[in-house]
């Protein structure tokens, strides 16, 4: 039997397994997607498991998304821009890096709400899920804002991006919200706000929504976050966070296997899980 693992902790209460382990049986490959919780310390033992000749590979999870990439044998140019990895890939004799929550995150946007191009994007926070999605928002001409309770690590991750970027990127405090979202076409919130359990908060006061927004949460659990229930009650298209993660572990399921994953079946098994609707 073929291995894969989540490296992370915790990880007790991650969907992956649920996910990857249905793509496994619906399409008859013999592999199974194990949890591996491991404390900070312990990763540099774990990951020569990941040479193991039945391993295909990892995903990898906080606290290890930055650590890892000391100990691969290679990192792709865009894990390396962003920072961080999420996927391990095991091949005949290396561990390589990639980050698919960069990938899987704005192909969940851009099917949903189309082009970025020419559209102005601001993105609430300037952590870990900020610096993927800001990278790859950035891929195209567009007018990008990262807003953060912290300046410093806003005005870092927005040089970071920039000299690489054909987006025009600038930077602020979320207190620049209301001043910009009027021109807002698409507003992505990465920070944990309102977040299980304390889904009645938002980071964005329901006052400032408008109907010409798109707005997307990368939170998926909830489902369908405080915010997004304010922004379709003033007319607003949203997004849920779902898409993104059935993303990225379809896009990692695809690197470890040579298969197309069953893109479907990976949704409504996280769905069920969740106890939300399709979104
Ligand atoms: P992180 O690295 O800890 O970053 C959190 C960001 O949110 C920081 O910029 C932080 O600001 C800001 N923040 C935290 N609490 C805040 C508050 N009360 N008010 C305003 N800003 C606040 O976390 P992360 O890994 O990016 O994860 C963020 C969210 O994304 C989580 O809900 C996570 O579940 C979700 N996520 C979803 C997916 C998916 O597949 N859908 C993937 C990854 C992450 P400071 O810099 O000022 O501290």
């Amino acid at each position: 039997m073929r291995l894969c693992y989540l490296v992370g902790y915790p990880v007790e209460h991650s969907m992956s397994p649920a996910m990857h382990n249905a793509a496994f049986n619906a399409l008859g490959i013999d592999a199974e997607y194990r949890l591996a919780p491991m404390e900070p310390g312990r990763l540099g033992d774990f990951i020569e498991t990941l040479r193991e000749p039945n391993v295909m590979g990892a995903s990898v999870t906080i606290p290890h998304k930055e650590e890892v990439m000391k100990l691969l044998d290679q990192v792709d140019g865009t894990a390396r821009a962003i920072g961080a990895v999420n996927t391990v890939v095991h091949t005949d004799d290396a561990l390589k890096g990639y980050n698919t929550d960069a990938t899987g995150g704005v192909k969940a946007l851009t099917e949903a709400y189309g082009g970025l191009k020419g559209s102005d994007v601001t993105i609430l926070g300037a952590g870990g899920a900020s610096r993927a999605i800001t990278y790859q928002v950035s891929r195209v001409e567009c007018r990008v804002t990262v807003l953060n309770r912290s300046l410093d690590r806003a005005r870092r991750l927005v040089e970071d991006v920039r000299p690489t970027a054909p987006a025009e990127l600038s930077y602020g405090a979320l207190d620049q919200l209301p001043a910009i979202i009027g021109d807002t076409d698409v507003l992505i919130n990465t920070t944990p706000v309102g977040m299980s359990p304390n889904t009645s908060d938002s980071p964005v006061p329901a006052g400032l929504l408008h109907g010409g927004l798109f707005v997307y949460d990368v939170i998926y659990n909830p489902v369908k976050t405080r915010l997004l229930r304010d922004a379709e009650a003033k007319g607003a298209r949203v997004l849920s966070g779902v898409n993104m993660l059935v993303y990225q572990g379809a896009e990692a399921f695809k690197m470890w296997t040579g298969v197309e994953p069953p893109i479907d079946l990976m949704q409504r098994i996280v769905e069920d899980q969740l106890g939300g609707g399709p979104l």
